[in-house]
């Protein structure tokens, strides 16, 4: 148990479209939550998008996972990094290339970061409907840094080919 004054609520972003993708997102849900200094707070449902990038690649599936941690954001980070390497990602240099597993920071609190290794809130989290919806579905009020309320980036952020998987 963490004591609530030592905890921040963060989101993950996770994603896959390679080897069982819902799986793997099954799979990284449980070691995640099953780290030290994390616990779970709140899961998204899945969801089928196409790929960002380059288009010779399967469908990607995606979801957020809310959590509480004492971790540092770096630290926590590096658990991330570390649970892809466990689920086999293969770094090809590719942007956007096909994986087993993407887990993303996607907000740390109320923090905003930007070192070498980690920009927070995530880059990408204010334009891309497979963050913004499933965020929506487990914090729907959530406002977040420097770009505002999560319903108005909603608003402007078309779900075209977003899927939610039953
Ligand atoms: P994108 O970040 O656009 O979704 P990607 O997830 O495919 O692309 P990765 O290859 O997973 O990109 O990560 C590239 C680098 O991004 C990592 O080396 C990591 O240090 C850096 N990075 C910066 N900010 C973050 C963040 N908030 N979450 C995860 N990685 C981040
Ligand atoms: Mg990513
Ligand atoms: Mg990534």
């Amino acid at each position: 148990m963490i004591n609530d004054t030592d905890f921040v609520t963060a989101f993950i972003g996770l994603g896959s479209n390679l080897d069982q993708p819902a799986e793997q997102l099954v799979t990284a849900r449980q070691t995640i939550a099953a780290l030290p200094n994390i616990e779970e707070t709140g899961f998204s449902s899945l969801y089928r998008n196409p790929p960002m990038g380059p288009q010779d690649q399967p469908d990607y599936v995606n979801a957020v996972m809310a959590i509480k941690t004492s971790l540092p954001a770096i630290d926590l980070l590096h658990q991330l990094q570390a649970v892809e390497q466990s689920q086999g990602r293969v770094r090809t240099g590719e942007r956007w290339g096909a994986r087993t597993l993407d887990l993303d920071l996607l907000l740390y609190g109320d923090r905003q970061i930007e070192v070498p290794d980690l920009t927070v809130p995530h880059i990408g989290i204010a334009e891309r409907a497979f963050v913004l919806y499933p965020l929506y579905e487990i914090a729907p009020d959530l406002s977040i840094p420097g770009f505002g309320k999560l319903t108005n980036l909603i608003a402007k952020c078309p779900k075209n080919d977003l899927h939610r998987l039953p």
